[in-house]
């Protein structure tokens, strides 16, 4: 079955593709769909995931998934959480938004964070179904690694020394939120 994933992000894409191993997910721009950006002024995660998927499937009637990802720092009240895309400011690089939660961080002793991710999909009859998957962690003092997407030079994973970004991305997708909620949204697929 063909799916289409309502996402822009090449890193999340990479990252999905190597999770289902199906050559036939595609995104927005391999359908001739360019520029797709959702504006993600929902207040939860759920609603910004439906609201891509959403989208898409209204442009294509096809079956879709879509992922929304926040960072929540408990000693920020959970803050960047649904805003972790434009945190630093509305045109923030990734980098941008390190830096400052580095910052905010700064005086602070608690450290604990967690990812979250909540994947919707659109089924072959227009019903809406959500999975789930979190990853806890701290947040560490200073960037480490190489992998460049998101937050994940400076999330450091519960039981683990390393920051997401010095695991490969096979390493990482053994624990990542992002993991943890496609293999639901997989074990479900799996079952229809
Ligand atoms: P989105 O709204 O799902 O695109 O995610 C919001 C932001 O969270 C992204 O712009 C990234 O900065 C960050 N993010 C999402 N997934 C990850 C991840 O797996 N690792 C690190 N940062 C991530």
């Amino acid at each position: 079955m063909e799916l289409l994933f309502a996402t822009a992000n090449k890193d999340k894409l990479i990252e999905v593709k190597k999770m289902l191993a199906n050559d036939l997910i595609k995104m927005p721009i391999d359908i001739g769909i360019e520029n797709f950006d959702v504006i993600e002024d929902g207040d939860t995660l759920e609603e910004n995931s439906y609201k891509k998927a959403h989208e898409l499937h209204e442009l294509t009637g096809k079956p879709v998934f879509a992922d929304d990802t926040g960072l929540f720092v408990k000693s920020l009240d959970n803050r960047p959480g649904i805003h972790s895309h434009r945190y630093a400011s509305a045109n923030a690089t990734y980098e941008d938004n390190r830096k400052k939660l580095l910052e905010e961080l700064s005086d602070k002793d608690d450290r604990s964070a967690y990812f979250e991710t909540v994947i919707s999909y659109i089924d072959p009859k227009g019903e809406v179904l959500y999975f789930t998957g979190r990853l806890y962690g701290h947040i560490s003092e200073i960037e480490r690694g190489k992998g460049e997407f998101g937050y994940d030079k400076i999330f450091i994973p519960e039981d683990s020394q390393n920051t997401l970004a010095e695991l490969t991305i096979e390493e990482k997708n053994q624990i990542s939120h992002r993991a943890r909620a496609m293999e639901k949204f997989k074990k479900y697929l799996g079952e229809i």
